[in-house]
């Protein structure tokens, strides 16, 4: 049987890394990645790139651990390799800090991160406001080098990308011998998938590299997360908000509650401002559909609706995501032997 054709819709952080997945796991197929932008113009590109997982509804808790998990092995193996810094990925320290006491005492996450412990009466004197935190370390991405890289890595295995909008799946009929849809919000146009939302966050990339510790407030709204050579000022949701372009009042709300938290941030310099679409599920959309049209059918495999939390997950979705198109490939190779039959 002549190798089998996979595109690949998407090159934000879930298309590359699913892309990548499927050419580890599938190495005979095909693969081609199509895509309406690449980066530096994907909403992956905007993100702080943290793992600190935010939680999904309707997928069960241990399914979530599992992709945290293998997500945060991935990372911590390349941060800790010769290729860290073109990937850009490292580890970094720092405090989550509550105004009032959280409701779960350990979040899920907190036996992957490395070292979780309630801060001490020492440490949260440096943040007057709040009555209690945590310190971990976790991992972070910087998010254009990231991308660039997992990129290289897929033109190295020989993947095709080509810079194309797709309006319907059924274009790819023929081409193609199964679609996967790593659209992130695009997919609510592009399935009309009506459960899939934007929450707008607009956030700050600012030069202050004496700030070496990630601070998280823990509702989740402000947030200093501290890169190799920028840090991320954080943030805000706004849910079904549609608007690409920033809001000079949200900048300076965003600036003065991060400088609340690390007044040293007043020295910050070179004042970037970015905005990003978050496509936003209950639960990320991880399942195979097989679309028919006039008894004509089209294989799809749908990995979309990472939320705010698409880095914090995106290898263990990948693996999960190139484990159905696997499942699809051993469909078609036995229907086919099944037809020589
Ligand atoms: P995208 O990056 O949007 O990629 C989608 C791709 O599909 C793009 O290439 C687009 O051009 C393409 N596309 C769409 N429609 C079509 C079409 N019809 N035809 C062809 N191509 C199409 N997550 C974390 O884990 N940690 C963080 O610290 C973090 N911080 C964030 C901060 C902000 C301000 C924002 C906005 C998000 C943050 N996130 C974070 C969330 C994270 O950015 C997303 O979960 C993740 O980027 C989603 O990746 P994606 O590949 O699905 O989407």
């Amino acid at each position: 049987m002549a190798a089998l054709k996979v595109a690949v819709v998407g090159a934000g952080v879930i298309g590359l890394s699913t892309a990548l997945c499927i050419m580890e796991t599938c190495p005979n197929c095909s693969v081609t990645i199509l895509s309406e932008q690449f980066s530096p113009n994907t909403t992956s590109d905007v993100a702080a790139g943290m793992l600190i997982p935010h939680t999904y509804p309707d997928t069960p808790i241990h399914v979530q651990k599992q992709w945290f998990k293998e997500t945060f092995t991935y990372l911590f193996a390349i941060s800790n390799s010769a290729e860290a810094s073109e990937a850009g990925i490292h580890l970094v320290s720092g405090w989550q800090v509550f105004k009032n006491t959280p409701k779960e005492e350990l979040p899920f996450w907190s036996d992957v991160v490395l070292g979780f412990r309630p801060m001490s009466k020492a440490e949260l004197q440096k943040f007057p406001q709040h009555q209690s935190g945590q310190a971990f370390t976790t991992l972070k991405c910087d998010c254009p080098p990231y991308l660039l890289w997992l990129e290289k890595r897929l033109k190295a295995a020989g993947v095709q990308m080509y810079t194309r909008k797709v309006a319907d799946l059924w274009e790819l009929h023929g081409k193609y011998d199964i679609i996967v849809n790593c659209a992130g919000i695009g997919a609510h146009q592009l399935v009309g998938d009506k459960k899939l939302l934007p929450i707008r966050g607009q956030v700050l990339k600012v030069h202050a590299p004496w700030v070496k510790n990630f601070i998280r407030d823990g509702d989740g709204l402000t947030y200093i997360y501290p890169g190799i050579h920028r840090i991320t000022l954080g943030g805000t949701r706004e849910k079904e908000n549609w608007t690409l372009s920033p809001d000079p009042g949200t900048t300076k709300d965003i600036f003065d509650r991060c400088c609340s938290l690390e007044p040293s941030l007043w020295g910050a310099q070179d004042i970037q401002v970015k905005v990003g679409l978050r496509p936003s599920r209950q639960c990320v959309r991880l399942q195979r559909e097989v679309l028919s049209q006039g008894g004509v059918k089209l294989l799809v495999v749908h990995n979309y609706g990472h939320g705010a939390g698409g880095f914090s997950v995106h290898r263990g979705t990948a693996k999960e995501a190139a484990g159905l198109v696997g499942e699809c490939i051993a469909a078609l190779q036995g229907s086919s032997s099944k037809a020589k039959l």
